[in-house]
């Protein structure tokens, strides 16, 4: 079975709609958080 984790808000730390992987690989993703209303660039291994 595949561990994922849900993404949280580097800005706020509110966990947003966005799941990831283990194995997940993620370079200037725009993370849309509900709680800040803006986007944030993320990258995978900041997580
Ligand atoms: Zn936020």
């Amino acid at each position: 079975m595949e561990k994922t984790e849900w993404v949280h808000c580097p800005v706020c730390g509110n966990k947003t709609r966005l799941q990831m992987r283990e194995d997940t690989e993620l370079k200037n993703f725009p993370l849309y958080c509900p709680k800040c209303k803006q986007e944030s660039l993320i990258e995978a291994k900041d997580l």
